[in-house]
C-alpha cells in the first residue's frame, strides 16, 4: 500500500465520512451538550477496530487508538455547535428553528476530517503491520475555549509526539502560527450591607469595588501593549439602590498575542482589584475560569503540511457550486467580499466565488485568526500543525449564518474531504519517515526550552 492507495482508500469510505459530517450538521449540539455527536464518533471508530479510551470528567470527551509503537500520533476532531446559528441549506436567512444553535463554525466539517483522515492511516497500519500508533482526539467544548484545556490537563495527551489540526475557512493554506492567547476572569468582591439612607457610615459597597476597579483597568490601557485586549462586563452590580451592595462581581477577558502578555497583564489587573478593594474596605477574591495559549508554530509541520496540500491539490467545483457561492456573497456585506476576494484571489483571474488552489507559503503568514482556540495549548505540549480549507465562499466570516449553510452543503463536503486528504498524506510521510518526527521534535524542544507549558486552570 502507497500513497495513492491511501488515498484512493479514504476515497471509498468517503461517503461514511460524509454522512457523519451532516448527520452532526443536522443535530448541532453547543460546547458541553455534544453527546449524540460523541457518540457517533465513538461506534465509527469502534467498527474500525479502535481502542476507545474516555477522558477522566469530560463525558464528551473520547481517544479513539489504533496501532503500537512509535511515532504516538493526534489528529484533533471537535464537533461543538454555536447557539443562535440555527440554518438550513439556503442561500438566504433561513433559521431551522429560530435562535436554535447551528454549525457557524464548521465543526462538523472539523471532526469528520480527521475522524477520515485516522481510517485512512488504519487501514494502512492494518496491512503493512508497521510501527506507529494513531489517536483521533474526540474534543469537546472548543467554542467556550476550554475542552483540550481540561483534556490536557487530565493527561489525556500524554505520550503524543505530535498533533495535527486544521479548521474550515475560506481558503486552502497552512498556517505556520496564529490565535490570541487569553484568559477569562471574575472578580467577586464582598461588602458589608446597610440601609443606604439611615447609616451609609456602616456600609462597605462592594459595587464601589467594581466601579474602581474598572477605572483603575481603564488607565492600564495605555500603559500595555498595543495588541493586547482587555474587556469587561458587570455581572452583579448588587440589588436595591437603598442597600448598600454587600456582593458584586465583574468578568474580564485579557488576550493577547503571547501568552507571556496575558499573565502579565492579568496579574497588573490583580493588583487593581485589590487596590479597589483596599480603597472600599472589602475583600476581592478572582476566578480564573478559564484560559488558553496562542499557537506555537512549527516549522517542519508546517512544511509538511503545505507539500501535502500541493500534493494533493485543492478541489474543482461545479457550476452549481459555483453559483451557490456567488448567491450566498451576495447576502454579504460588498466590502468584506472584496477585502478577502483582493487578499486570495491572484489578479486577473475571474473565480472571485470560492477559493481554488493552495496559498504560496512566503504569503501563508498574511493569513491571520484573530480569534483564540483551545489547540493553543496543544501547540505547546507538543509539535502541531494547522492549516485551512476554503469550505465557505470567500467573504464568508465564522460564526454567521452563511458559514453555518455553506458547513452544510457540498462545498464544505469537499473541503472536509480534501482536509481528510491532507491528514492521511501527512500521517503516511510522518510513519515512513522517522526523521521529520525527530526534526519536528527537536524543534519544539528549542522553542520551550525556558518557557514551559503552565495550564491556565490553576
Ligand atoms: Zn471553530
Amino acid at each position: 500500500m502507497n500513497k495513492s492507495d491511501v488515498l484512493k482508500y479514504l476515497k471509498d469510505i468517503s461517503e461514511e465520512v460524509k454522512d457523519l459530517s451532516l448527520k452532526v450538521w443536522n443535530n448541532p449540539e453547543t460546547s458541553g451538550n455534544e453527546k449524540e455527536a460523541a457518540n457517533l464518533y465513538r461506534e465509527i471508530l469502534k467498527n474500525y477496530g479502535f481502542k476507545i479510551k474516555e477522558v477522566d470528567e469530560m463525558e464528551h470527551a473520547l481517544i479513539g487508538e489504533y496501532g503500537s509503537g512509535s511515532p504516538v500520533i493526534a489528529v484533533l476532531g471537535e464537533y461543538d455547535a454555536l447557539p443562535g446559528l440555527s440554518q438550513n441549506l439556503d442561500t438566504k436567512f433561513n433559521p431551522v428553528q429560530e435562535g436554535a444553535p447551528g454549525h457557524g463554525c464548521g465543526h462538523n466539517l472539523l471532526g469528520s476530517a480527521a475522524l477520515g483522515g485516522v481510517l485512512a492511516i488504519k487501514k494502512y497500519l492494518e496491512e503493512t503491520k508497521k510501527s506507529g500508533t494513531i489517536r483521533f482526539y474526540g474534543s469537546p467544548e472548543e467554542e467556550t475555549l476550554i475542552g483540550k484545556v481540561k483534556m490536557i490537563k487530565t493527561g489525556a495527551f500524554e505520550g503524543c509526539d505530535l498533533a495535527l489540526s486544521w479548521h474550515p475557512m475560506n481558503a486552502n493554506v497552512a498556517i505556520e502560527s496564529t490565535f490570541l492567547s487569553n484568559n477569562s476572569i471574575k472578580f467577586k468582591f464582598h461588602g458589608i450591607s446597610a440601609h443606604a439612607a439611615a447609616s451609609p457610615e456602616s456600609g462597605r459597597s462592594a459595587l464601589d469595588a467594581v466601579e474602581l476597579m474598572n477605572v483603575g483597568a481603564n488607565y492600564l490601557r495605555e500603559h500595555i501593549i498595543d495588541s493586547a485586549r482587555v474587556h469587561y462586563t458587570i455581572t452583579n452590580a448588587g440589588g436595591a439602590p437603598n442597600i448598600v451592595p454587600k456582593e458584586a462581581e465583574s468578568w474580564y477577558f485579557v488576550r493577547a498575542p503571547h501568552r507571556k502578555d496575558v499573565d502579565d497583564i492579568t496579574e497588573r489587573l490583580v493588583k487593581i482589584a485589590q487596590g479597589a478593594a483596599m480603597m472600599t474596605e472589602t475583600t476581592v477574591e478572582y476566578e480564573v475560569l478559564g484560559g488558553c495559549y496562542e499557537m506555537l508554530g512549527n516549522k517542519v509541520l508546517f512544511d509538511l503540511t503545505h507539500k501535502n496540500m500541493v500534493e494533493i491539490g485543492s478541489p474543482e467545483y461545479t457550476e452549481e457550486e459555483l453559483q451557490f457561492a456567488k448567491t450566498i456573497q451576495e447576502s454579504l456585506e460588498p466590502k468584506l467580499v472584496e477585502a478577502e476576494v483582493k487578499k486570495f484571489v491572484r489578479s486577473g483571474s475571474e473565480k472571485t466565488y470560492l477559493y481554488e488552489g493552495v496559498v504560496e507559503k512566503e504569503k501563508s503568514d498574511s493569513v491571520q485568526i484573530t480569534g483564540s482556540s483551545d489547540s493553543g495549548d496543544v501547540s505547546w505540549i507538543m509539535p502541531m500543525n494547522l492549516f485551512l480549507t476554503a469550505t465557505w465562499p470567500l467573504g464568508v466570516p465564522a460564526h454567521s449564518w452563511q458559514a453555518t449553510s455553506s458547513s452544510g452543503s457540498s462545498i464544505g463536503i469537499k473541503g472536509m474531504l480534501y482536509a481528510a486528504e491532507i491528514f492521511s498524506g501527512m500521517m503516511y510521510d510522518l510513519l515512513n519517515d522517522p526523521k521529520l518526527v525527530e526534526e519536528a521534535k527537536a524543534e519544539f524542544n528549542k522553542k520551550t526550552e525556558n518557557n514551559k507549558y503552565v495550564s491556565p486552570l490553576r
